[in-house]
């Protein structure tokens, strides 16, 4: 019998707003792993923050559990502490994790939990109707940032291999098939995996074509294990280029393991 995740609560997204691709990456990630018996659905325990992404909880037909806003990291934390044969997905948003809640996910993955964490990346507070967050770049005009935002913008991927997460990779929402593959390869990571997902925010900050002429996804030669190429794949990015991919994996013991 084929597993069907989908759920009666209707979506409430935007039309065409790329987090229904996520949603459909995700799905078909757990039906195959549920079909090909690598995993079973009463295990697998999905969280989300605050955001747009939040919602997805409510579509799908798991385990799940909505946090505080930028609290989903230490949530989670705590399931996988208290029953560790869980297997725990997050979903969260650049506002909630790497505004509101920055100093969890950093610690999350220095501690190397055995977490997965997938952030709908758009590059601003969309549900609050579109104010600039950590990852909005330079100029960006929002409501709290009329005249644009004058900061850098933070890089989630970057940020993740300096404090010592043990996967981390780079996707876009749009390519359902190769998410779903990075996101299947991040639930059977052992340790905090990391998938930074650019999910443009089609209403406050459509970037779907500037993406469309940048993304590229590393060569299967790239050396996933050495940080030092990890770091240049990251830093490779420019205007130009926007590379997309694992970027990094290697095995180190898990703090539920340490504990
Ligand atoms: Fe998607 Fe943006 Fe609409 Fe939120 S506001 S549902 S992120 S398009």
């Amino acid at each position: 019998m084929s597993l069907d995740l989908a759920t009666d609560t209707k979506i409430t997204w935007c039309p065409g707003c790329p987090n229904s691709q996520i949603l459909v990456s995700f799905r078909q990630a757990v039906e195959e792993f549920v079909a090909d018996g690598t995993m079973e659905l009463q295990n697998i325990v999905a969280g989300a923050g605050v955001g747009c992404h939040g919602k997805i909880s409510d579509y799908l037909e798991v385990n799940t559990f909505n946090s505080l806003h930028g609290r989903i990291v230490p949530t989670l934390t705590g399931i996988k502490l208290a029953n560790p044969t869980l297997e725990v997905v997050g979903f969260s948003g650049d506002g909630d994790s790497f505004s509101e809640g920055f100093n969890h996910i950093t610690h999350a993955a220095r501690r190397n939990t055995d977490i997965s964490l997938f952030l709908h990346n758009n590059q601003v507070f969309a549900l609050t109707t579109g104010q600039a967050t950590s990852t909005s770049t330079r100029g960006f005009k929002g409501g709290t940032t009329p005249q644009g935002s004058i900061d850098e913008p933070m890089n989630p991927a970057l940020i993740m291999l300096a404090v010592g997460a043990t996967f981390v990779a780079r996707t876009i929402a749009s390519d359902i098939t190769k998410t779903k593959e990075i996101l299947k390869a991040a639930m059977l990571h052992k340790g905090f995996a990391f998938v930074d997902i650019i999910q443009p925010c089609i209403t406050f900050f459509d970037t779907r074509e500037y993406y469309k002429e940048r993304v590229h996804w590393l060569s299967e030669k790239h050396e996933k294990k050495s940080l030092d190429a990890a770091f240049d794949a990251v830093r490779g990015a420019s205007e130009k280029k926007v590379p997309l991919g694992i970027f990094y994996q290697v095995e180190k013991p898990t703090f539920e393991e340490l504990v």
